[in-house]
């Protein structure tokens, strides 16, 4: 991205809790001190070269949003998501209150709220809220000024109680699941249906280790329902039988769904 030597910048609230817009106007303290960094908050955006949002895409601000992206003179009009509401919905996401142009209602309609569906956005950064010295981390990169005067710090976690010495040290690897992020965060959330909080990250395991086993075969359909049923009949617990075949049937029809709605989308783009 362009480095700037300074940036004029105008803060919309798309409909946030507020918790962000608090943190911005904490790094406009004198504590932090926004301004000698050579960025200035603007009253208009016709005078912005970057739009601070915080807050989810509610469907009473998209316009509003939108025009002020408008009024931005066409360079640079950079454009950064505060918190994580605005970088995706955040605890709002799928709320009745988003903006969303998806015809699905519900459980079936896809995960959103980012404000990312109306504007495009050059920098995410999230938390919820950012500290204000996240933000300004993520402003002085525009600037230049991280690479100029800041150095990087590598932090890796400590088992409890250990000395931080580097052998101590372990590395945090995000964990590999044998189907996508998407489906497993959906059906993780389907399961508190069945099963309430009753240990569903294990029962969904076990569901993925299934899972796993019948994508081995050639046919994986036939073959999970076998693997689901003897799973079934070894079970004693009769909450995970049926979460067990709850899963097995939302497995299939998220993953036609979402097949579906991806070739749906890239059709729309050669179009
Ligand atoms: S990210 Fe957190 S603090 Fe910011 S608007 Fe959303 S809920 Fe509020």
């Amino acid at each position: 991205m362009r480095k700037f030597k300074s940036l004029w910048v105008y803060h919309v609230d798309a409909g946030s809790c507020n918790g962000c817009d608090i943190e911005v106007l904490d790094v406009l303290t004198p504590y932090y001190d926004l301004e000698r960094l050579g960025i200035k908050v603007v009253p208009n955006p016709r005078h912005a070269d970057a739009l601070l949002i915080t807050g989810p895409l509610t469907r009473q601000t998209r316009m509003a949003i939108k025009k002020a992206y408008e009024a931005m003179p066409p360079k640079p009009r950079i454009v950064v998501a505060i918190g994580t509401c605005a970088c995706s919905g955040g605890i709002f996401y799928n709320s009745y209150a988003l903006y969303n142009t998806s015809p699905e209602r519900g459980r079936d309609r896809l995960r959103s709220g980012g404000i990312e569906m109306v504007v495009p956005v050059d920098m995410y950064i999230p938390g919820c809220p950012p500290s204000p010295e996240e933000i300004l981390y993520g402003l002085a990169q525009l600037l230049g000024i991280k690479e100029k005067r800041m150095k990087g710090e590598h932090w890796k976690a400590l088992p409890p109680g250990e000395e931080g010495k580097a052998e101590n040290e372990v590395e945090f690897t995000i964990p590999e699941r044998g189907i996508s992020l998407r489906l497993w965060l959906t059906l993780r959330e389907e399961l508190r249906r069945i099963v309430g909080y009753f240990d569903r990250e294990a029962v969904l395991n076990e569901f993925i280790k299934l899972v796993e086993e019948a994508e081995k075969s050639e046919n994986p359909k036939d073959k999970l329902h076998e693997l689901v049923s003897e799973y079934v009949l070894r079970e004693g617990d009769s909450r995970i039988r049926v979460a067990m075949m709850f899963l097995e049937n939302e497995y299939w029809r998220l993953k036609d769904e979402y097949e579906r709605r991806k070739v749906g989308l890239a059709k729309a783009k050669v179009l």
